[in-house]
């Protein structure tokens, strides 16, 4: 059990502050809303208008008040002038009218049961008729005078006198005029002159009484405002007390913590509905009855005792805060922490109890699946090991590639590959910056190309790899990208030594390609190459039937030169020779040739016999200027050159080996001519008939 020693607030200093507990509550509830008052003051009766009659007044009961009006104009307009010649029968019948009307309406509105204010409305519109029939024809009268004192007599039993005082008021004073001018009309008549007298008197008696009655009436009036206020007041506080305790009720019995009065022989008097759930005991079975301590767990409560005892021997205080177990009525053990506070006014104890069963039920099933968490944390860090072992040692170089191209992971391998070491990739070098620029671009444009066209990209390549010394390297770059994984797996295979051999082989194809076309000695085109070119250049120029021509070189008496001098200096010779004819054959498409032994050959495609000898003879010259000595040669005391030319259009007949047979023919020509000469032979004219040789 967990127990907090709360020495520093004693249990007896602890008071429940139930103010504080309802903190919604506000003072403002119990003050009398002054303005609600004054508008209850303010309520006045409501005033005679004719908009209120016309408002209220059913549309029957206003035509049947009309119809006084309208007899009284009846009356007036058919009756010659003076107007007091109406036969009285109309007159009688007229108010009878009036009255049978005044009479069905009446009952009418009772039975309607209108309201008071209609039926008041409704006489004043009668009275006023009345009133204004009398003052037009006070001559005789009599029914109307009736009528008028029925009227005023019946309504102001009713309703009150106040309610005509105004009509009243205006007959007194319009009277004396109304009497002034029937007398001018009609003459002096003493009968309404008396009655006249009568009413004034009467008037101004109520007048009086009325305002008697009104003093009266106010002072009761403003007497009753003063009670009705003050019942107002103590009504209200009244209501603000009881809506105080139901608002205390309310948060005792809908608090969401299980709440509970003990009485000072520790037996509960009063819980709330979230301890009857909490503890599932009826009210019945716990007021009185039941102890805070019989519903604890026996174990936890020995505890507790055992603790308050220890506490009370070392003079200390008991703690207001338990975490125990407690038992409900079907026996289920229920993990809570109580709450003790002494109330401020009696000896009773409120104790508040929180359940957290769940809580702790939750706590627990964490804790369960922290563990669970934490071993299949190790089962993963053991096959992280596993994997990362199987990684390091794969033999190949290997990087783990995020989506950004980041390096998250490199083996040994690969840093031995690039010359970095782990931590200077990891996390900082991107696959970019080991690509090669050029490649990178390629591939980067060769990848924008496939996606356009919706076509997978390739998962090789074969690129350079730049390393740590800027050496590149060539690689091969296997790329796997596991499905539903950001990162890929990027492998290289070192082929740099492969492509060395590769371009060692090809250098050595070359070379050997060079060799089998060049002679050795003199670098020039060998007798192979010779015969290719030859070949070649005589088909095409046949299609086209251009010229070709060809020279054959014989050095002069070479052998006697190389006796003299000695072979080698014979080679050094004929090198000399070779780079001489290649420097005064100056078109690309001419071909210098060692033809054997000391003979060289010289093709010249599209060239005429005329273009072909100038060449020749250049390059006779050209040999003769470069004065090697030959104390052999009986021509001249040096070097020379015998040449001889053919040329011709190749026919469909003929083969190269005439073009050589000719040129062959024209060098032995030279030779028997006195050499270091060049003779030629122009084929075509030769078919033609000219067999010439020419100088
Ligand atoms: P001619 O003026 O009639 O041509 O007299 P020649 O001495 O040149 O006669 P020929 O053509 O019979 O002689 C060819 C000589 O060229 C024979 C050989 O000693 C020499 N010779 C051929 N090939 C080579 C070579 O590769 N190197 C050297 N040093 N001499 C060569
Ligand atoms: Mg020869
Ligand atoms: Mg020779």
């Amino acid at each position: 059990m967990h127990i907090r020693p709360n020495i520093n607030n004693p249990p007896h200093g602890v008071i429940v502050d139930i103010d504080s507990l309802i903190s919604d509550y506000s003072e403002h509830d119990t003050v009398l809303d002054l303005n609600s008052i004054e508008r209850v003051e303010n309520k006045k009766r409501p005033r005679f208008n004719l908009h209120s009659i016309r408002a209220n007044a059913p549309a029957l009961q206003l035509i049947a008040r009309l119809s006084l009006p309208l007899m009284s104009i009846l009356y007036f307009s058919t009756s010659a002038a003076p107007p007091l010649l109406v036969p009285l029968f109309i007159v009688i019948l007229a108010c009878l009218l009036f009255l049978f009307f005044h009479l069905y309406l009446y009952r009418q509105t009772t039975n309607l049961g209108f309201s008071k204010k209609i039926m008041i409305s409704a006489n004043q519109l009668d009275i006023t008729t009345a009133h204004l029939a009398w003052l037009l024809d006070p001559a005789t009268p009599a029914p109307m005078m009736l009528l008028i004192i029925i009227a005023v007599i019946g309504n102001g039993i009713q309703h009150g006198f106040t309610t005509f005082r105004a009509l009243l008021q205006s007959t007194a004073l319009i009277a004396p005029l109304v009497i002034i001018i029937r007398t001018q009309v009609n003459g002096f008549h003493s009968l309404p002159l008396i009655f006249l007298f009568l009413c004034t008197f009467f008037l101004i008696y109520a007048y009086f009484l009325f305002h008697r009655i009104d003093a009266i009436q106010s002072e009761a009036e403003n007497r009753f405002t003063r009670l009705e206020l003050d019942n107002y007041k103590l009504k209200q506080l009244g209501m603000a007390l009881q809506k105080g305790e139901v608002r205390y009720r309310n948060i005792f019995d809908n608090s969401s913590a299980a709440m509970v009065l003990i009485e000072d022989n520790m037996r509960i008097s009063l819980v709330n509905a979230k301890f009857l759930e909490l503890t599932k005991y009826s009210k019945s079975e716990l007021y009185n009855k039941k102890r805070l301590s019989d519903l604890i767990y026996k174990d936890d409560l020995k505890r507790i005792q055992r603790f308050h005892a220890k506490r009370k021997k070392m003079g200390g205080t008991t703690p207001t805060e338990y975490e125990c177990k407690m038992v409900d009525k079907d026996t289920n053990i229920k993990h809570v922490i109580i709450r003790l506070k002494i109330t401020q006014w009696h000896e009773r104890m409120m104790a508040t109890i929180e359940d957290i069963t769940s809580r702790k039920q939750a706590k627990s099933a964490l804790l369960r699946s922290i563990k669970k968490l934490r071993q299949a944390a190790s089962r993963l860090t053991q096959s992280q090991k596993r994997y990362q072992n199987l990684f390091e040692n794969t033999g190949t170089a290997t990087i783990l590639v995020e989506k950004n191209m980041r390096i998250s992971m490199a083996n040994s391998k690969f840093c031995e590959l690039t010359g970095f070491s782990k931590n200077k990739i990891t996390g900082k070098k991107r696959l970019s910056e080991f690509i090669e620029r050029k490649n990178l671009y390629r591939i980067r444009r060769f990848h924008a190309k496939q996606k356009k066209r919706g076509l997978p990209l390739p998962t090789e390549y074969e690129c350079l790899l730049i390393d740590n010394g800027r050496d590149l390297k060539h690689v091969v770059m296997k790329i796997y990208s596991p499905q539903e994984q950001e990162s890929s797996i990027v492998s290289f295979f070192d082929i740099t030594k492969h492509k060395q051999a590769e371009a060692a082989l090809q250098d050595a194809h070359e070379r050997l390609r060079i060799v089998s076309v060049i002679d050795e000695l003199t670098q020039v085109a060998n007798r192979r190459q010779f015969n290719e070119k030859l070949n070649n250049e005589w088909n095409r120029l046949k299609r086209e039937g251009l010229p070709l021509s060809l020279i054959m070189c014989d050095v002069d008496y070479f052998k006697s030169y190389n006796d003299t001098y000695g072979h080698q200096n014979g080679d050094r010779c004929l090198r000399s020779i070779a780079d001489a004819i290649s420097n005064t054959v100056k078109r690309s498409v001419d071909v210098v040739a060692r033809y054997g032994g000391e003979e060289f050959a010289i093709i010249m495609p599209n060239t005429d016999m005329h273009g072909a000898f100038e060449i020749a003879e250049s390059v006779r010259a050209a040999i003769e200027q470069l004065q090697i000595p030959n104390k052999a040669s009986s021509v001249a005391p040096f070097i020379t050159l015998s040449l001889g030319v053919s040329s011709m259009i190749p026919p469909q007949s003929l083969s190269p080996e005439s073009l050589i047979k000719d040129a062959d023919n024209a060098l032995y020509e030279a030779k028997r001519s006195g050499r270091n000469q060049v003779r030629m032979i122009n084929t075509n004219k030769l078919r033609f008939g000219e067999n010439r040789l020419e100088k």
